[in-house]
């Protein structure tokens, strides 16, 4: 199954629901960055550097599952120097 078809499909809405309960831990137990270990803030416009991504442990590219898949939080700027271009397309997708 390719990503596109997947983000088209009903995974969405649990990548989504996935997505919100990573950002509501963040704002509530103030989990960091799995790549520096700085703080996020939640508050950030998403097209900011510094704001809250979704950061796939297994790259999609790679095959990994956009639901089932293990999410942990990351800052924008680290998600897109350490993973693909693909994960930060994703990114931009489940914020719609
Ligand atoms: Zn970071």
């Amino acid at each position: 199954m390719s990503n596109r078809s997947i983000r088209d499909g009903k995974g969405k809405a649990a990548y989504k629901r996935k997505r919100k309960r990573l950002l509501a831990r963040v704002r509530d137990e103030g989990l960091v960055c799995h790549i520096c270990g700085g703080d996020i803030d939640v508050t950030l416009d998403r097209r900011d550097p510094m704001s809250f991504t979704a950061d796939h442990i297994e790259p999609l590219a790679n095959g990994g599952d956009l639901v089932r898949n293990e999410i942990r939080p990351a800052h924008l700027r680290c998600n897109a120097r350490r993973g693909t271009a693909a994960d930060v397309a994703i990114e931009a997708w489940g914020a719609s």
